[in-house]
């Protein structure tokens, strides 16, 4: 092990103190961490990548900013399946090259989300990258038994609903990438409590988070639960940032990491007009006939799973 990896493990070790979580008997320090799930339920686990030059650029974001959004990739999948947090992994890669203070700072962002919901840094790996940073981050969280939301619970008549607002992520990219701002952070909050209420109160049929944009990932439940689904344009709700934009409803509807949540629910569930202090719009409805359109000004075309590679420039967040 390197002396400046050993290092950084200590450091981590004291840090990680302050944010632990009592499902985590055993964290950082030995060859695995020991963790607790509650009786009664199952864990989910999910693993995303944050690549430099993919996912971030160090010259638009800020350290903290990265780390933030590399925990809110993982913490946004386990609110997806209306999961409670208890442990993440890190493995990291770094050039060597890059100041420590950069690394302090990243941490500084994850770890500050991870205190916020409760859970614990409990583990990961790290080593020198040839080149640009790599972060995998590990989330591991747990669900009452049986109760997982999945992506294939959605029937024909159900109402389509997201969290929040749609598009900033994308908005601010495009003023990154057209020269328009030097630098901009955008912090997405993780709908754990959200996801939580869908699941528990059994209000959501079927829900996925929007990692890739509005269209994907509603074409990931379509496929799933073998339906379709027509959304209607003027009810998207459009992040404010995205609204000044002339393409307004293409950086809501395909614009990704947004993190909001996307559900559906039956037709008979009164569903909150906010769940956990966050907005809930309804955007449409899921039907028996396959394929997804979109209603816009009285007139209804084929909605196409765009995601990203709409956009040209790189996908970052
Ligand atoms: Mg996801």
């Amino acid at each position: 092990m390197h002396r400046s990896e050993r290092q950084l493990i200590a450091r981590l070790r004291r840090r990680t103190r302050s944010s632990k979580s009592s499902g985590v008997t055993l964290g950082i320090g030995d060859d695995c961490a020991v963790l607790e799930i509650p009786r009664g339920h199952e864990a989910v686990v999910t693993t995303d990548f944050s690549l430099e030059g993919v996912h971030f650029r160090r010259e638009w974001q800020t350290p903290e900013c990265v780390g933030h959004r590399c925990l809110t990739r993982g913490l946004s999948d386990i609110a997806a399946m209306g999961g409670t947090p208890l442990a993440a992994f890190l493995s990291l890669a770094i050039p060597g090259s890059i100041p420590g203070a950069w690394v302090t700072r990243f941490f500084s962002g994850l770890l500050g989300l991870a205190r916020k919901h409760k859970l614990e840094l409990a583990g990961g790996d790290t080593a020198q990258s040839p080149g640009g940073v790599l972060a995998d981050i590990t989330v591991v969280g747990f669900v009452r038994r049986g109760r997982a939301l999945l992506r294939s619970g959605a029937r024909a008549g159900d109402l389509i609903y997201v969290t929040g607002s749609l598009g900033e992520s994308a908005a601010v990219l495009q003023l990154l990438t057209g020269g328009k701002i030097r630098r901009r952070d955008v912090f997405p909050q993780p709908r754990i409590a959200v996801g939580q209420s869908l699941g528990e109160e059994g209000i959501a049929s079927a829900a996925i988070d929007i990692s890739d944009g509005l269209s994907t990932d509603l074409s990931h439940i379509c496929e799933e639960s073998g339906v379709g689904a027509v959304i209607d344009a003027a009810l998207i709700p459009i992040s404010a940032s995205a609204r000044h934009s002339r393409k307004a409803l293409d950086l809501a509807l395909h614009g990704g990491e947004d993190y909001e949540l996307l559900f559906t629910a039956s037709e008979k569930i009164r569903v909150p007009e906010r769940i956990a202090g966050v907005k809930i719009t309804r955007i449409g409805q899921i039907t028996g006939k396959r394929g997804m359109r979109l209603m816009r000004e009285g007139r209804e075309r084929p909605l196409i799973a765009r995601g990203w590679e709409h956009f040209s420039g790189p996908r970052v967040s």
